[in-house]
């Protein structure tokens, strides 16, 4: 997790200001503008400019994101419907068209080799008639469609034959274009800009390229933009993907390092108290929760701040270990914050505490975006006196009571780190269901923690249910301490779990209706549509129709997406709860921790869709309380892969089994998702080089150990202050 409560400018300051101007002036010659370079004008200058790309260096490091094979060409006779092919020939007829309705224009042509011909056609490029020239030949490269009972090849990419046929590159780099810019102007340039190579400073140390076995910096971009085969590429890649995770790493180190340096409220154990806490409950902690609460109770009692990840399968019981972190903090007389992704969310952790803390005097409140509660009051002569019932507060006036101190433990939303929430003495802040929060956002809520500037900064608890494999979360959080409640609570009933196909359908409808007839409830999970909340949301009303109209039409059933005014949410929410709606349709971002006993039934339609962790999570949704529940997945896939990857979730109920099987088959980039993960704005590294994200991440180690504050390597450090920049400001 990232930490900016210090930030890398301090450090900067004691770099010896000589360095950072010899710095400055070998960067000179790379940030001349490209309109230095033949064939930009001001046009292309504008175009370029929309990439992104105003200096050489821009240029340089502007990578081609696929490389086209040239080197395979086969005859025209030769060519299949949908699959992909170069051909290599001559043009002929070629002619602009105008399509009558779709305001296109098309241009068409005919190519031919010796074999035979083809009709191709690309559309809204008119200029390619001037372009391509009847006289020379060149490597078309696409797919051939069939388009009515006809092969055309549509829109292939082309590069002409020179002459001396020597410098045709086989392998062809394709860059991301506006309107106006081709691939081929990109290289154009970039062979200009190559001459500028000698004027980059390659900012990694000769000791880590030998030891990770990287190219030069000069070396890997040449070949990134022009590669001679296949190994050019990947050893570019690799050098290029190892500077963004080098640097990533080398960011956790400084900022450990400079949260280490900050000082925290030593906050003293009450053991008596906690025990009796204990007693107090209804059921025994786990082993899991009880080891899990002292390392996060010893934490908090040091004074260096506490940075813990608290990991465990969905139902395994965070929340109260969470709590009575919470209650300890209060007891100490300071004041403890717990944010969740959702007001039901926050509201159920709200009325959990104030349940659990009746019998002492320690004040609670609940802050979300349409809610402010409180279990006391101030009396006339300012005491504090705990309610039986909760009562409803106005904003400012809760405002300010966390201002003076007197709420211990605040509860909520986004609501609760606003500008204006200030705390008087936080002492531990914790985020549940922190894979909520990307890391940008993460670490957005972490500063506003810490906005107060006061001298003590509070202990952090961050939870999960993503069971991440302690070495992958290791790798990528380096800077965590990490507890792990593996074991469920006991007696936990067994979730009984099918893959429902398409033919089975019927039969799980009427188990549906029976169970629900029986008194039970249902939850459908709606398939994920990862490119946009409006289609998911539409798939979801979609589906509550068709579940409403057609299978359950004497059923009541309710409809949660995210795109309900939270007031709405709440409304069906609390229909659910009271079991006044039987069934809830909800998209994948169902209100993750919401525990409705009565719910025996997870549906999840689209189940191919989601990762087997992801599916464990909803599961756990269910079997919460007495009844014997179950979970069914539908998926109308007909791939056996798939149906063995969901047969999986028959057959194992441990959410740590589970993420690692997910990450094994799908790798960890798809396991964790780009985003959560932080990589979101890597250019080349992906999760999936697990070998040389490790890699990085020793060498990260070692030269911080040499060099902790990176005085030395002062090209390093405006890189890693770049990269705060883009990332995490
Ligand atoms: P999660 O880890 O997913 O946040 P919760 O904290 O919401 O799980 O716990 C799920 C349920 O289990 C809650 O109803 C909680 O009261 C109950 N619970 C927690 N710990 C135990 C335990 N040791 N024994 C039995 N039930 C428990
Ligand atoms: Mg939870």
């Amino acid at each position: 997790m990232a930490l900016t409560a210090i930030t890398l400018t301090q450090i900067l300051v004691k770099i010896n200001q000589d360095a950072t101007r010899i710095l400055i002036m070998t960067k000179k010659k790379l940030q001349i503008s490209i309109d230095e370079l033949r064939g930009v004008g001001i046009k292309n200058y504008n175009l370029l400019a929309q990439l992104g790309i105003e200096t050489i260096e821009d240029l340089l490091f502007y990578f081609p994101f696929r490389w086209d094979d040239f080197s395979n060409i086969q005859l025209i006779k030769n060519l299949k419907p949908e699959t992909k092919a170069t051909i290599q020939g001559k043009i002929f007829n070629i002619c602009n068209i105008r399509s009558p309705y779709r305001k296109m224009v098309i241009t068409k042509a005919i190519i031919s080799d010796e074999s035979g011909s083809i009709e191709t056609v690309w559309y809204n490029q008119p200029y390619l008639k001037q372009t391509l020239k009847k006289a020379i030949e060149y490597r078309f490269q696409g797919k051939p469609k069939i388009i009515k009972n006809k092969l055309i090849f549509q829109a292939p990419s082309f590069e002409p034959i020179l002459e001396n046929n020597q410098n045709n590159q086989p392998l062809i780099p394709v860059y991301s274009v506006t309107r106006g810019i081709t691939p081929k102007m990109i290289r154009f340039i970039l062979k200009q800009a190559l001459q500028y190579l000698p004027y980059l400073d390659d900012f990694l140390p000769d000791w880590i390229l030998k030891k990770a076995n990287l190219l030069s910096l000069d070396q890997a971009i040449t070949k990134i933009h022009f590669p001679k085969n296949k190994l050019e590429i990947s050893q570019a890649k690799k050098r290029l993907a190892f500077n963004e995770l080098f640097i990533f790493h080398l960011n956790y180190e400084l900022k450990k390092n400079l949260w280490q340096k900050n000082q925290a409220r030593k906050i003293s154990k009450k053991i008596p108290i906690i025990k009796k806490f204990l007693k107090s409950l209804n059921f025994k902690l786990t082993n899991d929760q009880k080891i899990a609460l002292w390392e996060i109770l010893s934490d908090l009692d040091k004074q260096n701040p506490m940075n813990r990840l608290l990991e465990g399968d969905v139902g395994s019981g965070k929340t109260i270990v969470a709590m009575l972190a919470c209650v300890n903090v209060a007891l100490n007389n300071t004041q403890a914050a717990l944010m969740v992704p959702s007001e039901i969310l926050a509201s159920q952790h709200y009325q959990t505490l104030i349940k659990l803390v009746t019998n002492y005097s320690i004040a609670v409140g609940l802050l979300t975006n349409s809610q402010s509660w409180v279990n006391f009051k101030i009396t006339k002569t300012g005491k504090l006196k705990i309610l039986q019932n909760p009562t409803k507060i106005k904003k400012e006036r809760l405002i300010a009571l966390i201002k003076k101190g007197n709420v211990k433990v605040m509860i909520g939303t986004h609501s609760i780190i606003q500008q204006k929430i200030n705390f008087k003495n936080l002492s531990l802040a914790i985020i549940d269901e922190q894979h909520r929060f990307g890391v940008e956002q993460r670490s957005q809520i972490i500063n506003n923690f810490c906005k107060n500037k006061q001298e003590k900064i509070p202990h952090l608890l961050s939870m999960t249910a993503t069971p991440i494999p302690r070495s992958l979360a290791l790798t990528l959080f380096g800077d965590l301490s990490l507890s792990i409640i593996k074991q469920l609570p006991r007696g936990r009933k067994k979730i009984i779990t099918k893959v429902v196909t398409q033919e089975k359908r019927s039969q799980a409808y009427a188990f549906i209706k029976d169970q629900i007839n029986q008194g039970r409830q249902a939850f459908v999970i709606c398939p994920l549509i990862e490119e946009s909340t409006v289609l998911e949301t539409k798939a979801a009303e979609h589906e509550y129709q068709k579940l409403s109209k057609q299978i359950f039409p004497d059923i009541e059933i309710g409809l949660l997406h995210g795109r309900l005014k939270p007031r709405e949410k709440q409304t069906v929410m609390k229909g659910f709860l009271n079991n006044k709606i039987a069934i809830l349709v909800a998209t994948s971002v169902i209100e993750v921790g919401v525990d409705v006993p009565n719910a025996t039934i997870m549906v999840i339609e689209g189940a191919e869709r989601f990762g087997l962790a992801q599916l464990h999570q909803f599961r756990g949704r269910v079997g919460r309380g007495a009844y014997q529940s179950f979970c069914l997945l539908f998926t109308d896939s007909n791939s056996i892969k798939t149906w063995k990857r969901l047969k999986y979730l028959e057959a194992s109920e441990s959410g740590f089994e589970l993420a690692q099987k997910d990450l094994r088959l799908r790798g960890p980039g798809e396991f964790l998702g780009q985003r959560q993960s932080g990589f979101s704005n890597f250019t080349i590294a992906t999760l999936d080089n697990l070998e040389l994200i490790k890699t990085s991440k020793q060498l990260a180690e070692q030269l911080t150990l040499k060099d902790p504050n990176l005085i030395k390597n002062p090209k390093l450090l405006y890189k890693v202050q770049k990269f705060n920049k883009v990332h995490f400001e």
